[in-house]
C-alpha cells in the first residue's frame, strides 16, 4: 500500500498499536541498503507473527547538526536531492509490485529544527507522516512558544512530535532528565501529539553511565494521559533493557545508531577474513609485513570481482542490519505483551 500519511490514518495505525500493547518502532536510514534491510525485516517479522501488514516508521533527519542524513543520502551532499530521493526511493518501494507492498509503512521527518530547516519547511509536509519539531535547544519556555505555533500551523494535517527536552545530558546533570511536570506543561501548552522526554538515554554509541529510566518513564508517561511518550537515543542502552517500554507508557521508540554501528564490526571482520579475495595476494603480504593485517590471514587467494564490489559491501551491512531491526521488532512487537 502506499506510504500512509493522511494524519487521520497515521492515528489509526497508532491506536491499533496501543491496543496489540505494541511501541511503535522508528527506524532512521540515511541510504537505500538501510531503508531496504529495515522493509525486509519488517516483512520477515511480520510473517513470523502472521501479521502481513506489520506497521514500520522510516525516519530522517534533514539539517540536524549531529547527523543531516538528507545531506548525507547522496555524494552531492545536498539536502533537497536527498531528500527527494529518499522519499522516492520510498515511494517505489511501497507500491504496485514491490515484495514490502502490504505493509503499513509511515515516513518521519526527524529532529527538524526550529532554525537550520526554515527553508525546508516550506515544503509540502502532506508528503510525511510525522514531523518532530526540535526547538530544544532553546531555553524551555522559548522551545514551548516555538513548538506552540508549529503545532498551530501544521497540527491538522500531519502527527506533530515535540522535544521537550535536549537528549543527551549525562545523569550527573540532573536537570537535564525530563521532570513529569515539565512534560506535562509541555504537551499542554504545545498541543503536540507526541511528547520525546529525555529520559537517561543518549543520542552517542554508547556510555558506561548511561541507563534508561523505566521509573521515570512511567511517571512521565502518568502526567501525559493518553498522550504519546517517544524514546529517542535508544541505540545508548542493550535492546534488553527496552523490554519494558510499553509497561512503562512509551509508545514510540527512534532508533539510528545501532544499525550502523553494529554492522561494522560484521563488515569489517568478514573484509579482514577475505583480504586476499579482495585486494588481491601482494596487496594482502603488503599488509600483513606491515603489521596491519595478522599472520593468520591466508594471502594465497586471488582476487574477486564478487569481492571487490560496492553491492558485496552493501549486501553485508544490509544482512546485519536486518538482523539488528529483527532483534529489535522482536523486543517491541513483542506478541506475549498480547496475551498478558
Ligand atoms: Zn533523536
Amino acid at each position: 500500500m502506499p506510504l500512509i500519511t493522511d494524519r487521520k490514518q497515521v492515528l489509526e495505525v497508532y491506536t491499533a498499536a496501543v491496543d496489540r500493547r505494541w511501541v511503535l518502532p522508528t527506524f532512521n536510514s540515511e541510504n537505500l541498503t538501510t531503508t531496504e534491510a529495515i522493509l525486509t525485516a519488517t516483512r520477515d517479522y511480520g510473517r513470523t507473527i502472521g501479521v502481513e501488514d506489520l506497521p514500520i516508521i522510516i525516519g530522517i533527519t534533514n539539517k540536524y547538526k549531529p547527523r543531516p542524513q538528507s545531506v548525507y543520502y547522496t555524494h552531492t551532499r545536498r539536502w533537497e536531492i536527498g531528500m527527494q530521493l529518499f522519499l522516492k526511493e520510498l515511494e517505489v518501494l511501497t507500491s504496485g509490485e514491490s515484495p514490502f507492498s502490504k505493509l503499513k509503512v509511515m515516513v518521519h521527518l526527524d529532529h527538524i529544527q526550529w532554525d537550520d530547516d526554515r527553508e525546508f519547511l516550506d515544503w509540502d509536509m502532506g508528503q510525511f507522516s510525522s514531523i518532530m519539531y526540535d526547538a530544544s535547544t532553546l531555553p524551555f519556555d522559548l522551545n514551548i512558544e516555538k513548538t506552540a505555533i508549529f503545532r498551530e500551523k501544521h497540527g491538522d494535517n500531519i502527527l506533530v512530535e515535540g522535544a521537550c527536552d535536549v537528549i543527551g545530558k549525562t545523569l550527573n546533570e540532573e536537570g537535564g532528565l525530563t521532570t513529569p511536570e515539565n512534560a506535562e506543561r509541555y504537551m499542554r501548552e504545545t498541543g503536540v501529539d507526541i511528547v520525546v522526554a529525555n529520559l537517561g538515554t543518549e543520542h552517542r554509541a554508547s556510555a558506561a553511565d548511561l541507563y534508561y529510566r523505566s521509573d521515570l518513564a512511567k511517571q512521565v508517561s502518568k502526567r501525559l494521559g493518553k498522550g504519546c511518550l517517544c524514546l529517542h537515543g535508544a541505540s545508548s542502552v542493550a535492546p534488553d533493557s527496552l523490554s519494558s517500554l510499553f509497561e512503562d507508557g512509551i509508545r514510540k521508540v527512534n532508533i539510528w545508531t545501532a544499525l550502523e554501528r553494529d554492522s561494522s564490526v560484521v563488515l569489517f571482520t568478514e573484509m579482514v577474513k577475505n583480504a586476499a579475495k579482495i585486494i588481491g595476494r601482494e596487496n594482502t603480504e603488503k599488509l600483513i609485513t606491515q603489521g596491519l593485517l595478522g599472520k593468520k590471514i591466508d594471502p594465497g587467494n586471488n582476487a574477486s570481482v564478487d569481492f571487490c564490489t560496492t553491492t558485496y559491501r552493501q549486501h553485508i551491512v544490509f544482512q546485519e542490519m536486518q538482523n539488528i531491526v529483527l532483534n529489535y521488532l522482536s523486543v517491541f512487537y513483542n506478541s506475549k505483551n498480547e496475551h498478558e
